[in-house]
């Protein structure tokens, strides 16, 4: 989900905003910055045509990381903000992992390269069955080398989980499961339409560990209907006693105008803002008083895992998945919606099925935008993620130094005299209680959201 609501500003921030003439930065939606810059700015000048020519001029060496979308559930979470649909029948999953294999047939220029990373991400991929899995894992391997695989990960709904899918995950190189939990109380799950008991949870995490993929991440949230700060508290100590070695806490967006299914959600059963605030804090404590330790906006980690060393080291990077330790030159796309990096800059397949569908049978990439990466965006994309992963900056150390971005050290201004970040010349520094606005402070940097914003206030 690109945007997530920034309604966390406490009003005195709100107040400084205002008086800097910045509160409409503060009060739109702000951007995740999975990426710079952000999907809704790729344009239809990036085609399939653009995308092969990308793919092709892509050095021999050059590392890759494969990302796999999986748009099907069997049913659809109240809350979800995932590009999926329902499906009852298998037929649209069948015709949908011919597809697959058709468009891993195009990557005939990527035969022999090496693969760091590969993600199946959804929706929920496991849909697919063990037979597919593994058809379209065969397939992959048939075209790239799969030997050098640093991460082999999969997200998985727990209660989609049997033995029979976990001894498939083991056979195709899985070594990393994402476990959606978001709550472990009744009356929430009840509130977002998802039942699913914590022993459902712990039973899967056995079978995946029993089988050797011993790298599990779970991802809750706060921000949900009838959910309190006792119920966070709770699911974060449930979580960790399955002790995951990776973490991610998610704020709800309700945006039922956006994705109509959130309107089964009961708007008056969502907590307030100081009680999102509560929420968010009481989960990062009980994560921390566990021993986990805090890797950037919203993922933790246990101290020796990857991401947290990453982190530590400031080696953390930011993709569409969120933070990761994945540093590959390329990343790949497959599936309908699915976005790839290249070191020109970025794609993105057709949204709707139809017309992913049509494209890769008729033997043509279904790209349909994407972005050419200029100058300017690759330096801010830099300063982006580098403020998102290790939370400061220094921006004498830069092209152009301090000096090239006055205007924006002057935007941040309201923020560090709230105490969110210390600013000493080109330096940023985000505050532990800053922590949860590092995304105002990186749309500080972001020139798209600028000239949108300018073209807002002159329609006013
Ligand atoms: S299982 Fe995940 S992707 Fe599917 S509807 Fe629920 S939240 Fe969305």
């Amino acid at each position: 989900m690109p945007y997530r609501m920034n309604a966390d500003l406490p009003p005195s921030v709100r107040h400084h905003l205002r008086e800097s003439g910045a509160l409409a930065l503060a009060e739109r939606n702000v951007p995740r910055y999975t990426s710079y810059p952000t999907a809704p700015h790729f344009s239809a000048v990036i085609g399939a045509q653009t995308y092969g020519d990308w793919l092709a001029a892509l050095p021999r060496e050059a590392t890759l990381s494969l990302y796999i979308h999986v748009p099907f559930c069997t049913e659809l979470c109240f809350y979800c903000g995932c590009n999926t649909r329902a499906v009852r029948r298998r037929e649209p999953v069948e015709t949908y992992a011919e597809r697959l294999i058709d468009e891993i047939g195009l990557l005939d220029g990527l035969r022999g390269r090496k693969l760091a990373h590969l993600h199946w991400g959804g929706g929920t991929p496991s849909i697919l069955g063990p037979q597919w899995l593994e058809t379209i894992a065969a397939a992959l391997a048939s075209r790239c080398d799969l030997s050098a695989l640093k991460e082999h990960a999969i997200e998985l709904d727990p209660r989609r989980i049997d033995r029979a899918l976990v001894r498939t995950l083991q056979s195709i190189g899985v070594t990393r499961a994402s476990l959606g939990v978001q709550d472990a109380s009744p009356h929430v799950q009840q509130a977002i339409g998802r039942v699913q008991p914590f022993d459902q949870v712990e039973r899967a995490a056995g079978w995946l560990r029993e089988a050797g993929i011993e790298d599990l991440n779970i991802d809750l949230m706060y921000g949900l209907p009838a959910q309190t700060a006792s119920d966070v508290a709770r699911s974060a100590e449930l979580a960790a006693s399955l002790a995951p070695q990776r973490l991610a806490l998610f704020g709800y967006a309700h945006v039922p105008w956006f994705k109509t299914h959130q309107k089964l959600i009961d708007d008056a059963a969502l907590p307030g803002l100081a009680a999102r605030l509560e929420q968010a804090e009481i989960a990062a404590e009980t994560l921390t008083g566990l021993g986990y330790k805090t890797v950037g906006l919203d993922h933790f980690a246990l101290p020796a895992d990857e991401l947290a060393v990453a982190a530590q080291e400031k080696r953390l990077r930011r993709n569409f998945q969120g933070y990761t330790t994945d540093e590959a030159d390329a990343l790949i796309p497959l599936g309908a919606s699915a976005i790839g990096r290249l070191p020109q800059g970025f794609v993105q397949n057709a949204p709707d099925l139809g017309g992913y569908s049509r494209a890769v049978a008729a033997g043509r990439f279904a790209t349909v935008k994407g972005l050419a990466l200029g100058d300017d965006d690759r330096l801010r994309a830099a300063i982006i993620e580098r403020l998102m992963c290790d939370l400061e900056l220094d921006l004498d150390a830069v092209a152009g130094g301090a000096a090239r971005f006055a205007a924006e050290i002057e935007t941040l201004k309201p923020l560090a005299a709230e105490g969110l970040l210390r600013l000493d010349g080109g330096r940023i520094v985000v505050t532990e209680r800053g922590r949860p606005y590092v995304r105002i402070a990186a749309a500080a940097f972001d020139a798209y959201l600028a000239a949108s914003q300018k073209r807002h206030s002159l329609a006013v």
